[in-house]
């Protein structure tokens, strides 16, 4: 029977991923205001990873699908082959969608190319503040933050459906604008244009269990 040296390390080795160092945060990129999550991650001393093709995905801690336009994006989550990587990213490690990334994750979403990835069991109306209001800013309560979080809502979506086990966290006028089911939460509004990052430090540390500076 051959002698274990080799079993034992393997044995004793520690469990875990890997050292500890800074979160590794994909922002899928393919279209849409990325950036902006970018420095919202880098003052939380979090490295961010540009995710436009598959490969992109290996070895991140959570991953961002930002704002931009849903069907752009669906459609470009079909032409660069990062649709199944990402349905199984999404389903098995932290996530955060912001506006079109909510509806993204949403179950459903009314006038779509293509199925939604349905990670967060809501419904998600797009374009549905109205015409006349493409765009406002209002003080949204949040409360995991104990309080108000500036919002700014560019043609957002509307959560016109929550489902059980999804969580409410965050409120305009008592509608649900941040929605949670487990390690996949979402914003109907943009937490990165205002630079706080509050909301980006709260997922990494509450959400995806990633620690973080404040
Ligand atoms: N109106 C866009 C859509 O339906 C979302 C807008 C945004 O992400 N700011 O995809």
């Amino acid at each position: 029977m051959p002698v274990a040296g080799g079993e034992v390390a393997e044995l004793t080795k520690p469990r875990g991923r890997r050292p500890a160092g800074p979160p590794r945060v994909g922002l899928l990129s393919l279209q849409g205001d990325y950036e902006k999550h970018r420095e919202a991650l880098r003052a939380l001393d979090a490295e961010a990873v540009r995710v436009s093709l598959p490969e992109h995905l290996a070895g991140l801690d959570a991953l961002i699908v930002p704002g931009g336009e849903s069907t752009t994006m669906l459609r470009l989550l079909e032409a660069t082959g990062l649709r199944a990587g990402v349905e199984r990213f999404v389903r098995e490690k932290p996530v955060l969608g912001t506006c079109a990334g909510l509806i993204l994750l949403s179950r459903t979403a009314d006038r779509l190319p293509a199925p939604t990835l349905g990670v967060i069991d809501v419904t998600a109306a797009r374009n549905a503040w109205g015409r006349q209001v493409h765009s406002f800013s209002a003080a949204v309560d949040v409360a995991p933050l104990g309080g108000a979080f500036d919002g700014v809502f560019i043609r957002a979506p509307r959560v016109t459906r929550v489902g059980r086990g999804v969580e409410v966290f965050a409120t305009l006028d008592g509608e649900p604008v941040g929605v949670r089911q487990g390690r996949a939460a979402a914003l109907t509004f943009h937490p990165e244009l205002t630079g706080d990052p509050r909301l980006h430090a709260w997922f990494l540390r509450e959400v995806a269990g990633l620690g973080g500076r404040r």
